[in-house]
């Protein structure tokens, strides 16, 4: 069954795929989709994809008799598999690279996050499109980029399997008991290569010979590992690691005597293939690099035999190498015996020029041996090439284990050192969360010298239905960094890493939404409430009882009432129909009522308090709801101008009166001409005054700058 739209677009999301293959059959509406999704489309023909042929591609790509050894696909599994190969086929021109045994993933086992989710929570990327400043970013100290890609794949398809990730929390807890250990290993991984990557240039063919280095360097670091876990008791996943870490001395020791310590970037250039591992490549090497010392050798002996001390052996491009004597010389050497041995070649004004067939011979080696050289490298590099694919499964879940300690080493590393927990994970619908924190703004807070306030999050459900925290508080107050905390606390727990929280206690999630109201997508052609209102709907059709459901500010994008309604109504759907955990933060006080009438919803507010009309926040969760909304408070600390601050006063405060004695609104434009906006003179006049003096640092003001600032304050005065 092809998936349904709905699930499709969180797949695109987790996988993320530059490229996808769609039949050219495949209906508009997923077309449309993944082509939206940004993924380049490649259309191929509806016979690519017949399973009957897909059958023979894959049982002859893997040498098997039939598909059943690799355990059991579907008949959509496997039409797509052999699309895959047939497509590799064609633009790899038969040069097919080595693929591993295809392994079925399943869709059931991860957690499903959508792209507005990811985007929302800034899992992988910061709003502004960097990854600085997203989760990934905080939590990554993996030391090798392999181990950074496994982290990548990792949060961005949490696991909702029990068993497994039980296994990976105690992975990571075994890095946090023997710190002294993980350090050492640490110490190893900074220096081990990508072996990931490497192996597969080398599958395709398009290896350096650093390559073959990095692959000796990664098992040697392997080893390494492995042996500095030999007597310690490990727990299984260890375990599983420390074997496929072993067991690579053949390769090792072979990689070690044919490839020198440092090998050139550049096959062509030769020079990578170590002295004394092939006879022949030594002795080419030797004459070319030697040449004019065996010429030097074969000068002495030439003295010796014919006893003409003055004889040479030269060069030039005519020639050749010849043997050069004076012409005084001539006749000897014209004569037996030495004419039997010494060729006659050329004779000038002074000398006579000889070769012989020694020679001759010599000059062709040392012509030949440079290129000779290569050609024995390029066939050392190939028998290299398949030693190493003949063990490529192996090779490869070194790699691969090197990546995971590399990630369980590096999730222990940030929870020692930011004081993480062992989430407590059930089958059951827990939400637990004793003094949680967020990653990332508790990070930025720690480097501006500031102090994150944690907050609890109780939201279990009394029984199977839903468990609803409706929110409300002033802007500012920690509402969003909340919201998001308690679904970043989730998607750890469940890719298998501690947490920043005193206690986490979780029943699995199986999908995670968050959805921000009025954010626009001016680049979809949407507008602000459009994007809500889609956004809103997928979440409502898809969410069910496993789901966690974070909205924030959901109807803003609209007028008043629209919004409340809708937000009201949302609300409902989520607590009678989805039964799911959520937290819903909103600026409708009115909504906070309903609270009152849903048995499953509680309020909760953000405190703020009041001192001499300036707001303090105190971003600390407390029950019930907010008294009201401190907007014009708020407003005061973005730095809204005095006059605009203080006609937003006098409107609230008549709007608050006529509301408090049943009066309508409309009553307002006699009592408050809105266009008399416009403040007394006086008020300004002192107020532009007031922040100009307001804006004066005095311990950064030069002699030059005070006189300026008493002029300015002077004309401000005439005004
Ligand atoms: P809201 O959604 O209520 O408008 P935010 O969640 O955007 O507020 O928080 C505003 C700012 O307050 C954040 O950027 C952060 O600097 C600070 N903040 C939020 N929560 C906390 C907290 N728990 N402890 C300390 N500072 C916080």
């Amino acid at each position: 069954m092809p998936l349904s739209p709905a699930r499709l677009g969180p797949e695109l999301a987790r996988l993320a795929p530059r490229e996808v293959l769609i039949s050219e059959t495949l209906d508009e509406v997923r077309a449309a989709l993944i082509e939206e999704w940004g993924a380049s489309v490649t259309r191929l023909a509806p016979t690519s994809f017949d399973s009957g042929s897909a059958t023979m591609r894959l049982t002859k790509l893997f040498q098997i008799d039939s598909l059943d050894a690799l355990g059991q696909f579907e008949r959509a599994e496997r039409s797509t598999m052999g699309a895959i190969v047939d497509y590799l086929d064609i633009t790899q021109k038969g040069n097919l690279p080595r693929l591993h045994r295809p392994i079925r993933q399943s869709t059931t086992r991860v957690m499903l996050i959508d792209a507005a989710t990811r985007k929302n929570l800034e899992i992988t990327q910061a709003l502004s499109g960097g990854r600085k400043g997203s989760l990934l970013s905080v939590i990554d100290k993996t030391l090798t980029s392999a181990g950074g890609r496994l982290l990548e794949r990792r949060i961005s398809a949490p696991s909702t399997d029990l068993e497994e990730i039980t296994a990976r929390h105690e992975a990571v807890q075994f890095g946090i008991e023997n710190s002294a250990i993980c350090e050492n290993l640490r110490g190893i991984l900074r220096n081990v290569p990508d072996m990931e990557r490497a192996l597969s240039r080398l599958s395709l063919d398009r290896a350096s010979p650093r390559d073959m280095a990095a692959i000796r360097a990664g098992l040697m670091g392997g080893e390494q590992i492995a042996n500095h876990l030999k007597n310690t008791e490990l727990p299984s996943l260890w375990n599983d690691l420390v074997t496929d870490l072993e067991g690579h001395a053949g390769l090792i020791s072979l990689l070690e005597v044919a490839v020198v310590a440092e090998p050139p970037l550049l096959l062509r250039d030769g020079g990578f293939v170590a002295q004394g591992y092939n006879a022949e490549l030594d002795e080419m090497r030797n004459l070319r690099d030697e040449g004019r010392g065996i010429i030097g050798i074969m000068q002495g002996d030439y003295i010796a035999e014919t006893g003409i001390s003055s004889l040479k052996i030269k060069h030039n491009n005519v020639l050749g190498y010849f043997i050069e004597t004076t012409a005084t010389h001539a006749e000897k050497m014209l004569s037996t015996p030495l004419s039997a041995q010494f060729i006659h070649r050329q004779t000038t004004a002074n000398a006579v020029r000889f070769t012989t067939v020694d020679l001759s011979e010599l000059e062709t080696k040392i012509l030949n041996s440079g290129a000779r050289a290569i050609e024995i490298e390029k066939q050392i590099f190939a028998t290299l090439r398949q030693a190493i694919l003949d063990q490529f499964d192996a090779v490869m879940r070194a790699s691969f284990a090197l990546a995971s300690t590399d990630l369980y080493l590096a999730l222990a590393h940030i929870a020692r050192s930011q004081d993480w927990v062992r989430p407590i994970l059930s089958k059951n619908r827990d939400f637990d969360i004793i003094g949680g924190r967020h990653p990332v703004v508790e990070e930025a807070l720690r480097s501006g010298g500031a102090r994150f306030v944690p907050n609890d999050c109780a939201l279990s459900p009394s029984d199977d239905g839903a468990a609803i925290q409706l929110l409300t508080g002033p802007n500012m107050a920690g509402k969003s960094t909340y919201l998001r905390q308690n679904a970043l606390i989730v998607i750890l727990a469940q890719l298998g890493s501690f947490v920043p929280a005193q206690s986490a206690n979780l029943g699995l999630v199986s999908q995670v939404f968050s959805r921000v109201g009025a954010s626009d997508d001016l680049a979809r052609g949407r507008s602000t409430f459009m994007v809500e209102m889609v956004e809103t709907a997928a979440i409502l059709n898809q969410a069910d009882d496993r789901a966690l459901v974070i909205l924030d500010e959901i109807g803003r994008g609209t007028a008043t009432y629209d919004g409340l309604s809708i937000a009201w109504a949302t609300l409902e759907y989520l607590h009678d129909v989805s039964k799911c955990r959520a937290l819903f933060a909103t600026h409708y006080h009115e909504l906070t009522a309903l609270a009152g009438q849903l048995k499953s919803a509680r309020n909760a507010t953000v405190a703020v308090k009041e001192f001499d009309g300036e707001i303090v926040f105190l971003h600390e969760l407390c029950e019930g709801a907010a008294d009201r909304s401190y907007g014009v408070q708020v407003a005061k600390l973005a730095g809204l101008p005095g006059p605009v601050i203080h006609r937003a006063e006098q409107v609230l405060q008549m709007l608050e009166k006529n509301d408090r004695e049943g009066q309508t609104q409309t009553r307002l434009m006699d009592d408050l001409p809105l266009f008399s906006a416009t403040p007394p003179r006086e008020v300004q006049k002192s107020t532009a005054l007031e922040e100009r003096l307001r804006a004066v640092h005095p311990d950064e003001l030069t002699a030059r700058d005070a006189l300026d600032l008493i002029y300015d304050l002077k004309s401000l005065l005439k005004d």
